[in-house]
């Protein structure tokens, strides 16, 4: 049952339930983020977009970073969220519907609560805040294209203009007042074994089986959980043409992550050593990449970003939950390139998936929060 009186009386679901009608799958945000500029340039801000992920692309789009220059002392802080969402089945359209407080999509599409409550969150307050006249110690806005399915707009970022020492991307599941504070680093590993096709039938002794030679290095792996930080996999092999031919070409995609940086060190050589003795055995090359994917952070033991969060959670009454996780976002990226930055839980449930949903008091918690935050952002010394 759509309730349109009622969103019209809350201009924070409004704003949501307009972005939730966008779509922007990652490499499709230019609607979105139109959407943003427009909004974000009629409050007079001066909003700059990076360069669009895929230049090719007439749907793509860049980063937007603006700042508003604090009217008092403090600490200036970044706030980001993501513009992109995961791709819809069959390219369903969403059709946000808010019933008892609660917003799902309403069609088959995902909701896209997953980013565009933190977006809306963050855009409202910047409006209350320029509207009301609230003072404040600065704030900077980074929202990011293409997060899911490889942190590509974070990565794309140089940060060359953001100011802030603290930061807080709003991109978590869960109740308002989670924190995660603890994230692991997260190496990938590619490796292409290339060996000699031959006739499987007649002359298989002069081919060199690239599969073969993947197989036995995926084997050789220790993989799955390896200890209480950290984790292994290989999640694509790829290789062969025909029954008959024994194949020359198999590729083979996998990753590490750990919290602890040696560990995980100790993981890669042990999976490049299994590659490397597959091919060796079985008598055929191999390629290998190693990539660093994103880098870990720790603030379980404190760190501004943690301080301010919890003291801003206390002041609406809220239990800071800290959170440690297997997985990584934006936040990864911006610890590595030198911004102490957390990921805060918005309340969003489910998603990634057509049962996504949010309700109305988690986008109002998280604007109180953003609140609370400035506000203890301005009474902090720098
Ligand atoms: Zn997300």
């Amino acid at each position: 049952m759509r309730q349109d009186s009622l969103v019209s009386a809350d201009p924070l679901v409004t704003l949501f339930l307009e972005l939730a009608r966008i779509p922007s799958p990652s490499g499709h945000e230019r609607a979105v983020v139109d959407f943003l500029l427009t909004r974000l340039r009629g409050l007079g801000l001066e909003v700059e977009e990076e360069d669009p992920l895929y230049p090719d692309s007439r749907s793509s789009a860049g980063n937007l970073y603006c700042r508003l220059d604090g009217d008092v002392p403090g600490v200036p802080i970044l706030l980001s969220a993501h513009t992109d969402t995961v791709p819809s089945e069959d390219e369903a359209l969403p059709d946000p519907v808010l019933d008892e407080g609660v917003i799902r999509s309403g069609s088959r599409a995902v909701l896209g609560a997953d980013d565009k409550a933190a977006l809306a969150a963050i855009v409202y307050v910047v409006e209350r805040i320029i509207h009301d006249k609230i003072t404040h110690a600065g704030i900077e806005l980074l929202l990011t294209v293409g997060e899911e399915g490889g942190l590509r707009g974070a990565k794309a970022s140089s940060l060359e203009k953001v100011v802030s020492r603290c930061g807080f991307c709003l991109d978590c599941t869960g109740p308002v007042g989670g924190v995660i504070v603890r994230s692991p680093s997260q190496k990938t590993v590619q490796a292409t074994f290339l060996g000699r096709s031959a006739h499987a039938g007649v002359v298989p002794e002069q081919g060199r089986s690239a599969v073969a030679a993947a197989a036995k290095a995926v084997a050789a792996m220790k993989l799955g959980r390896l200890d209480d930080e950290t984790t292994a996999n290989v999640g694509v092999i790829k290789g062969g043409e025909a029954v008959n031919v024994v194949p020359d070409r198999c590729v083979i995609e996998g990753e590490a992550r750990s919290h602890d940086h040696s560990k995980l060190e100790t993981q890669v050589a042990h999976m490049i050593e299994a590659i490397n003795l597959a091919a060796a055995e079985e008598e055929v090359d191999v390629e290998l990449t190693v990539t660093d994917e994103f880098q870990g952070f720790d603030f379980s033991k404190g760190g501004q970003p943690i301080e301010l969060a919890e003291k801003a959670f206390g002041r609406m009454g809220l239990e800071t939950r800290r959170i440690s996780t297997g997985g990584g976002s934006d936040v990864n990226v911006f610890n590595l390139k030198g911004l102490p930055c957390v990921n805060l839980a918005t309340g969003m449930e489910k998603v990634h998936t057509p049962d996504e949903y949010i309700t109305a008091e988690s986008l109002h918690r998280m604007y109180d929060f953003l609140m609370e935050l400035m506000a203890v952002a301005r009474d902090r010394q720098p």
